[in-house]
């Protein structure tokens, strides 16, 4: 799965190979799919980041300048300064999207999340789905339709640490970051429409049938279309 840029995936693309840069990015922008950062907040300080993401806080620093100069963080200096997230972050993100890109690393995700099935079903403690399952609750009860997009990227990070461990966890927030900054946020309608494959799923991996399980998997694209003018 590792190819020759030493990255996992199909996304290196051509060009000079940036994985800290491209880590920095994709995490930033899945802090914002989460909430954990809104567009107007003050992110961390770059020595935290980099302490996180385990990279050198230099290459921090450039990225979060490259954010700065594609419009996505704002750079506010004096004494209340800080690197912010840009109150445009969506219409500035969606300037940035590349559909085709963001297909591709869909259907990487997809098949992560086939192998993790097969490799798991059967094989779950009891209790170990209750997470999963608090969520897909979550999803069907959420008031707020903005929460929506949040609880469907948590719902599938949840998924890859209990199938596949902490460290498939952050190769999952990998694919889901990138995507964050490559499609449209799903429509809130649709994210609940779709949280059956997930309730489905959960059924089947409890019940240890791992064809059913994987073919929940497949009913369900995560780059869900939106609908209005092409
Ligand atoms: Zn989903």
């Amino acid at each position: 799965m590792v190819n020759t840029g030493g990255k996992f995936g199909p996304y290196s693309g051509p060009g000079p190979v940036r994985p800290g840069a491209e880590l920095v990015r994709s995490r930033i922008a899945l802090r914002v799919r989460l909430k954990s950062e809104a567009p107007g907040d003050r992110l961390p300080d770059a020595g935290v980041l980099a302490e996180e993401l385990g990279i050198g806080e230099i290459t921090v620093r450039r990225a979060l300048e490259g954010m700065c100069q594609d419009g996505l963080l704002d750079r506010r200096r004096g004494r209340s300064g800080g690197t912010f997230v840009a109150r445009e972050w969506d219409s500035v993100a969606a300037v940035l999207h590349d559909p085709a890109e963001g297909a591709a690393l869909d259907a990487f995700h997809l098949l992560l999340e086939c192998g993790l099935v097969s490799h798991a079903a059967g094989d779950i403690p009891d209790g170990g789905l209750d997470g999963l399952r608090a969520l897909v609750e979550e999803m069907d009860r959420a008031d707020a339709p903005d929460r929506l997009p949040e609880l469907e990227a948590r719902f599938h990070l949840e998924l890859a640490q209990t199938l596949g461990g902490p460290g498939i966890r952050e190769f999952a927030a990998d694919l889901l970051g990138r995507q964050c900054l490559l499609l449209p946020a799903p429509e809130p309608e649709v994210v609940r429409a779709r949280n059956r494959h997930h309730a489905d799923l959960l059924k089947e991996l409890a019940r240890g049938d791992m064809a059913l399980a994987v073919a929940a998997v497949k009913a369900h694209p995560h780059a869900v279309p939106r609908s209005g003018p092409a």
